[in-house]
């Protein structure tokens, strides 16, 4: 695809996908009931190493539902990264409850222990590590100082589908964990989430909730207020696809990062971080440059890209203290935040599957060019 504009994500649709789709159109079963459903969770399962695994609409009522499910609303603080994509902290506020944020490591890029200590007040009920850009949080750590203060750790492993931590998957580590399957995530459903928790007891309050807070011994008779949340049989037929063929996927991407390190010098742009105890996974190719840059010279330079090389690139989150409706929300961070520093540092790269070395030395090569 040597002359081709080079997207910074692209699904991955084969011929597996397109046949699983048609079974399911062909079936009937186009909603949410169906034997791709339960596919797709059985599958998730083993992914996570979770026992339950509840498929729902998207990553970010994921994560609602999991809050929710929990019992957690107004008055609760909730602790957040600063920087991660801004589902995390929206999921809080459709919770009625309050994120507080907390700056992330300069080597893992995820949420800091030490500050998620010194966050914690009375009102606290939950934390909410990111993993991301497919590198998992310091679990160890989160999960120590969760279970001193009593509190709800919800892993959101959007960005990092089979990532492990200390030898163990991500989905698994904390008391439940949200997944997205949105178009440019590891694995895609179209749209699509999932919660998954080793507690069989919220599991069945999630599911009770996703399908309209329904009693399991009495149709049509809802003693709560409850949601649609839940995922199509048409969704999990292409999301069966996706997990059956996942190890190729997490193989091809670390394929690519290789690649990338090969033709791109660290004095050009630093690659994916990777913290000893962590095995993360490529979701996307991410760099940082040698120098800060303002927003307008980042942007400058994507624009060089996409129109001069035909190369996507995307800039990093803007953390979410800059964002209007979490700029007054309490903020810990050491004396410069750490998630500043990377957003004004931080590109991500063409990413897709589909990219072959050629491609990567074409990247490299446009940006030796801008960059000198
Ligand atoms: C994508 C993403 C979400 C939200 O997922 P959707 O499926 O788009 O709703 C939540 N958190 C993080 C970190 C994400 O990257």
């Amino acid at each position: 695809m040597s002359d081709d504009f080079l997207p910074v994500a692209q699904p991955d649709i084969g011929a597996l996908e397109e046949q699983l789709v048609l079974e399911a159109v062909r079936s009937g079963w186009v909603s949410s009931i169906g034997h791709f459903v339960e596919e797709f969770e059985r599958r998730l399962s083993e992914l996570t190493g979770a026992a339950h695994v509840a498929a729902v609409s998207n990553g970010t009522v994921a994560l609602h539902l999991a809050l929710v499910a929990r019992g957690i609303g107004p008055g609760d603080e909730v602790i957040v990264p600063d920087f991660t994509f801004v589902a995390t902290a929206a999921a809080v506020v459709h919770a009625g409850a309050t994120p507080v944020l907390v700056d992330v490591e300069p080597n893992t890029w995820c949420i800091d222990p030490e500050l998620v200590e010194a966050a914690i007040t009375p009102r606290t009920r939950a934390i909410i590590p990111v993993h991301l850009y497919g590198h998992p949080a310091d679990m160890t750590a989160i999960n120590e100082i969760a279970k001193r203060h009593r509190l709800f750790v919800l892993e959101d492993a959007a960005q990092a589908h089979g990532a492990r931590w200390k030898g163990s998957l991500v989905g698994g580590l904390g008391d439940a964990a949200s997944f997205s399957f949105y178009g440019n995530k590891l694995v895609t459903t179209g749209e699509g989430g999932a919660i998954s928790t080793n507690d069989a007891e919220l599991d069945q309050r999630i599911r009770f909730l996703r399908d309209h807070a329904m009693a399991p011994e009495r149709r049509y008779f809802h003693p709560e207020v409850g949601f649609n949340y839940r995922l199509t049989n048409l969704q999990a037929a292409l999301g069966c696809a996706q997990l059956r063929r996942f190890d190729e996927t997490l193989l091809v991407k670390e394929r690519l990062l290789a690649c990338y390190q090969a033709s791109l010098g660290p004095e050009l742009l630093t690659l994916n971080p990777r913290h000893p105890d962590a095995v993360p996974v490529v979701w996307l190719v991410v760099g940082l440059l040698g120098e800060r840059a303002s927003t307008a010279e980042l942007e400058d330079l994507g624009r060089r890209l996409r129109e001069t090389h035909r190369i996507d690139t995307r800039p990093f989150f803007v953390p979410l203290h800059q964002l209007p409706p979490y700029s007054s929300a309490t903020l810990h961070r050491r004396d410069a935040s750490v998630a500043t520093g990377l957003a004004e540092r931080g590109l991500c790269l063409p990413s897709g599957s589909q990219l072959q070395p050629d491609d990567v030395a074409r990247v490299a090569r446009a940006l030796e060019q801008e960059l000198a």
